[in-house]
């Protein structure tokens, strides 16, 4: 088992989930008792934009709150968007950018992806840019070129390397996002040491060893531990799981990396 040089990250994606009634049982009963050490491991959860500020107001531990997504633009004339600067503005420093699910839904390219990211990192914020293949592409043996094709833009638009500390890489293959299959961990190490290496080459060797990258895909509380002890995997992002009290075990893999 490798020894964590990497803070681990276990982040939950609520997507368009939750009410009242589940937020105010939730927080209490699951987030809220989550123990862990600030120095090992950060937990970073994502409500919608709309119940964002009650998950904060009801977290009494070192639980974060993330938006889902966040606007390309900055504030202004952009009807039904929420910005980075608003983000801030109310104390939230994280947001995920390029989510399957909006690639898929909402049409967002790797420009605009990359857009978003770069606007959330000049206003501060952290963020949890996700990339990945679908079976097709898999299947023809594209994951590798599919996931830089979704990073490189991001690359291209990052305007200081020391921006890099924001960011979080989520390999998320969209075939097992939702679907119960997930990347064994020996597939999803594969590409994660790729990934790691390919920032080596095109970014630098410090950075490489310094960015967080998270698998999300059907993670579970069965089988975080197998996937958490792969060397270049450096915590989660939960969907499902994420909304269950089994999420308390996912949080809790994160010590089999110390
Ligand atoms: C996700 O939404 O990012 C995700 C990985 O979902 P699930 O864990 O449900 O596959």
């Amino acid at each position: 088992m490798s020894k964590a040089i990497r803070k681990v990250l276990i982040g939950g994606n609520w997507k368009s989930n939750g009410d009242l009634a589940f937020i105010k049982s939730f927080v209490p009963s699951v987030l809220n008792t989550l123990k862990f050490e600030d120095s090992k491991c950060q937990v970073v959860v994502s409500p919608t934009s709309l119940h964002m500020h009650l998950v904060k107001t009801l977290i009494s531990n070192n639980v974060q709150v993330s938006c889902q997504n966040v606007s390309q633009y900055p504030s202004g004339a952009y009807t039904g968007e929420v910005t980075s600067k608003m983000l801030k503005d109310l104390g939230f420093n994280w947001t995920l950018t390029g989510h399957s699910e909006r690639r898929q839904f909402f049409s967002e390219s790797s420009d605009v992806v990359a857009v978003k990211t770069k606007e959330a990192l000049d206003e501060g914020l952290n963020v949890i840019v996700c990339i990945g293949e679908n079976l097709t592409e898999r299947t023809e043996n594209r994951t590798f070129d599919v996931c830089i094709s979704q990073l490189t833009p991001i690359l291209k638009n990052i305007s200081h390397l020391k921006l890099w500390k924001d960011i979080v890489i989520a390999y998320e293959p969209v075939w097992a996002i939702g679907t119960g299959k997930t990347a064994s961990p020996e597939q999803a190490q594969e590409v994660h040491f790729k990934l790691r290496e390919w920032l080596a080459s095109n970014v630098s060797k410090d950075v490489a060893q310094e960015t967080r990258i998270i698998y999300g895909g059907s993670v579970t509380e069965t089988n975080a531990k197998d996937l958490i002890t792969q060397a270049d995997i450096d915590g989660f992002l939960v969907g499902g799981a994420s909304l269950k009290p089994g999420f308390t075990a996912i949080v809790d893999s994160h010590k089999y990396k110390f």
